[in-house]
């Protein structure tokens, strides 16, 4: 984690959202392939082959020793599952979490697909996570505080007697993965560091549908849920700007495909 707050330029703002845009179009292209049957290893493959042919690197591929290219966390699994044999499943919700390196600078974002049909549960927890995230992007403008989005983010998912992940926090992102501040879920009004112009962030709400706790796999990288519960995932890179939030990354190409799919 670097400490200090490093502010954007409009130049670095315009390559972070190159990376915005791939990985939003990565996720559109791991989406087209999640159905039961398909190996979490074999959805893994198409996305780096994608941010390959695309000129960039996979961002997680090495990463602190991680092995993939995607995060891949099957229900109770909240995140940073690891790709392998495992089939998924009708019924199954499953978080995709993807970086990417281009020209120097990071992009990351998650989404939360479902496999077949879920269970309305599942449904309802996945819609709501998403509509925090956008709580949480509403409060990103200049003046405002990394408080104001964890309480935006935690009032809201609370509403539902839902649970925010503590441990695992959102983060600022330039030529590192992750930078200051770090953006937790949940909050206090008023509180903690000052949003300015130039800063960028990483909005991403782990949201269980059960208690709050989790906990780490021997493989030392998977975060499940203590209580076995389903959690999940939502995440998207924001500029800090007067006014409203800049929108780096974008769902908009998943849900372009989840909408022809539903056709
Ligand atoms: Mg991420
Ligand atoms: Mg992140």
């Amino acid at each position: 984690m670097v400490h200090l707050i490093k502010y954007k330029n409009s130049d670095e703002i315009e390559l972070l959202r190159q990376n915005g845009q791939l990985v939003g179009r990565t996720l559109a292209e791991v989406g087209r392939n999640i159905k039961p049957g398909v190996k979490t290893i074999t959805i893994d493959k198409i996305a780096e082959e994608f941010i390959r042919d695309n000129g960039a690197v996979p961002g997680f591929k090495g990463y602190g020793g991680f092995p993939n290219t995607l995060c891949v966390s099957v229900n109770d699994e909240v995140v940073h599952g690891i790709p392998g044999n495992r089939e998924l499943k009708e019924g199954d919700i499953v978080s995709i979490d993807c970086g990417t390196i281009l020209h120097g600078y990071y992009g990351d974002s998650a989404y939360t697909f479902a496999v077949g049909n879920v269970s309305e549960e599942k449904r309802l927890l996945m819609q709501r996570t998403k509509e925090s995230l956008f709580k949480g992007i509403e409060m990103a403008v200049a003046g405002k505080r990394v408080g104001d989005i964890g309480y935006a983010i935690q009032h809201y998912v609370e509403g539902f007697n839902y649970s925010v992940v503590r441990e695992l926090v959102g983060h600022g992102i330039g030529r590192n993965m992750h930078e200051s501040p770090e953006i937790p879920n949940y909050g206090r009004r008023g509180s903690g560091t000052k949003l300015k112009k130039g800063i960028v962030i990483c909005i991403e709400p782990m949201i269980n549908l059960g208690k709050r706790n989790v906990y780490q796999c021997d493989d030392g990288w998977t975060i499940k849920t203590t209580d076995g519960m389903p959690s999940a995932h939502y995440e998207l890179t924001v500029a800090i700007n007067n006014g409203k939030a800049d929108l780096l990354s974008t769902f908009d190409f998943v849900e372009e495909l989840l909408t022809l799919q539903k056709k």
